[in-house]
C-alpha cells in the first residue's frame, strides 16, 4: 500500500497529460498523494481532435466482449465522474446526455446498421429500432432519404478539449504539479510509482505494442453562431461510408472520422470529401455550415483494440495506462479510478484482469 510521503521524492510520476494521465493524477492527488505530471504539450495528443462520444453501445463490436464490458462499466461511472469533476474544476466541459441515433441512408446502409444493432440488442444493450417517422420526430434535420435507424439513449458525449482543461484544473487544485517537458527514459523519474499514460508515446518508453492509428476529423460551425439544428449524436452509414456527427453547445458539429494505419497527421482532400459527402447526405443543412477546422490525430491502438492497464512485468513500480485506441474518452473514469486504487492499495480490481500488460509479454521489445 502506498501512503503519502512528506517531501522530496514524489509518490506518483505520471507520464502524459492527456485525459487519462490527468484523470489519474487528479484521482491520486485527491487521495493525498504527491503527484508530478510530465508532458511537453499537455492535451496535444489524440484527445485534441477526439469527438468525445461516450458510446458503450454503438461501439460494441463483434468479438470484443471484454472491451464492451469495460466500456459499459466506464460509461456507468460517467454521470458521477462528471458531477465530481465539474465541482472540483469549477467549470463545465460539454457533457451532454441526449443520446445517439444510428441511421442508414440506403437500404444497404440500413442492413449494415441493423446487423450491428441486432448483435448489440442480443447482448442486452439498450438500443431500440425506430421507424423513419419516429427518427424524424426526434431529429427533423435528418434527410428525408434516411431509410431507418435506432436510438441508443445511454450513448452520450463530452467535449474532449474542455474535458482536458477541466481535468488539469482539478488535478492542480488537488495539489498535482505539472512539469513541461518530455520523459525520455522512465529511469530518469524520481517517484515511488510511475504511471505511463503517454498515449502513442508509451511504446518508446515501455516496449508495449501501442501503434498510431490515424483519424482525420472535421469541425463545422452553424451559421450565425446559433446551435446546430440537431441535438443527438448521429452515427450513420451513407452509401457505404461510416460517419458520425456530434453537435456541441457552442454551435460546433464534429464530423468524423477516418481510420488509417499511418502515423502522419496530414489532412487529405479525399478524406474531407468523403466525410463531408456522407455528413451532408444524412443532414443536408450541414452544407450551409462553416468549415472551421480539418485535423488529424493518432489513436493509441493495440493488437486487440483494448487498453493496456496494470503493472509492467519486470519493471517494479511502473504501471501502464495506455492503448485506449478509439475509447480513451469514455474509458477515462474507469481507468483513473482503478489505477488510483492500484497505486494506493496495490490491489488490481478484477475488471482489469483482461487488460493487463502481461497479455502482450511476447510482444515487448525490452523489459
Ligand atoms: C479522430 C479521433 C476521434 C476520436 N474519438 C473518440 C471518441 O469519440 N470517444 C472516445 O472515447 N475516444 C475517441 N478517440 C480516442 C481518444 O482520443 C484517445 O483514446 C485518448 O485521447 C487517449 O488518451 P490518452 O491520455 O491515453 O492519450 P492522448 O490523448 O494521446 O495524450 C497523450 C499525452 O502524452 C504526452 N506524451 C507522449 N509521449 C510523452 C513523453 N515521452 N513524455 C511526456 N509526455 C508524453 C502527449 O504530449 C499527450 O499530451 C478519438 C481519437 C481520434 C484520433
Amino acid at each position: 500500500m502506498l501512503t503519502a510521503t512528506g517531501q522530496g521524492t514524489a509518490d506518483v510520476a505520471v507520464v502524459g497529460a492527456g485525459p487519462v494521465g490527468l484523470a489519474v493524477a487528479w484521482r491520486c492527488a485527491a487521495r493525498g498523494l504527491r503527484v508530478v505530471v510530465h508532458d511537453p504539450a499537455p492535451g496535444s495528443g489524440a484527445s485534441h481532435v477526439a469527438a468525445g462520444m461516450l458510446s458503450p453501445v454503438a461501439e460494441a463490436y463483434f468479438g470484443e466482449h471484454e472491451l464492451t464490458g469495460l466500456l459499459a462499466a466506464s460509461a456507468a461511472r460517467w454521470p458521477g465522474f462528471a458531477a465530481e469533476l465539474a465541482e472540483a474544476a469549477g467549470t463545465g466541459f460539454g457533457y451532454r446526455t441526449e443520446g445517439t441515433l444510428v441511421v442508414g441512408l440506403t437500404s444497404d446502409d440500413l442492413a449494415e446498421a441493423r446487423r450491428l444493432w441486432s448483435y448489440q440488442r442480443g447482448l442486452g444493450l439498450p438500443i431500440t429500432p425506430l421507424r423513419p417517422s419516429e427518427l424524424r420526430d426526434r431529429e427533423p434535420a435528418l434527410a428525408p432519404r434516411v431509410r431507418g435507424g435506432a436510438v441508443a439513449p445511454g450513448d452520450h458525449q463530452v467535449d474532449p478539449r474542455r474535458l482536458v482543461a477541466a481535468l488539469r484544473a482539478a488535478a492542480e487544485r488537488a495539489g498535482a504539479t505539472l512539469v513541461a517537458g518530455p520523459v525520455r527514459e522512465l529511469s530518469d523519474l524520481d517517484a515511488r510509482v510511475t504511471v505511463v499514460a503517454a498515449g502513442c508515446g508509451a511504446a518508446a518508453l515501455t516496449g508495449l505494442p501501442v501503434r498510431p492509428v490515424k483519424g482525420q476529423i472535421l469541425r463545422l460551425r452553424a451559421p450565425g453562431g446559433g446551435p446546430p439544428g440537431f441535438g443527438h449524436v448521429i452515427r450513420g452509414y451513407a452509401d457505404g461510408e461510416s460517419v458520425y456527427l456530434v453537435p456541441r453547445d457552442g454551435g460546433e458539429v464534429v464530423v468524423g472520422a477516418t481510420v488509417e494505419e499511418r502515423a502522419d497527421t496530414g489532412v487529405t482532400a479525399g478524406a474531407v470529401l468523403r466525410l463531408l459527402r456522407a455528413a451532408v447526405d444524412l443532414v443536408p443543412e450541414l452544407a450551409e455550415y462553416d468549415l472551421a477546422e480539418a485535423s488529424a490525430g493518432l489513436r493509441p491502438g493495440t493488437p486487440d483494440n483494448a487498453p493496456i492497464i496494470g503493472p509492467l512485468p519486470g519493471r517494479p513500480g511502473v504501471l501502464a495506462a495506455t492503448g485506449h485506441h478509439r475509447h480513451g474518452i469514455v474509458l477515462t473514469p474507469v481507468t483513473a479510478d482503478l489505477v488510483a486504487e492500484l497505486v494506493v492499495t496495490g490491489e488490481a480490481d478484477p475488471l482489469l484482469a483482461p487488460f493487463t500488460p502481461e497479455r502482450f509479454a511476447g510482444h515487448r521489445r525490452h523489459g
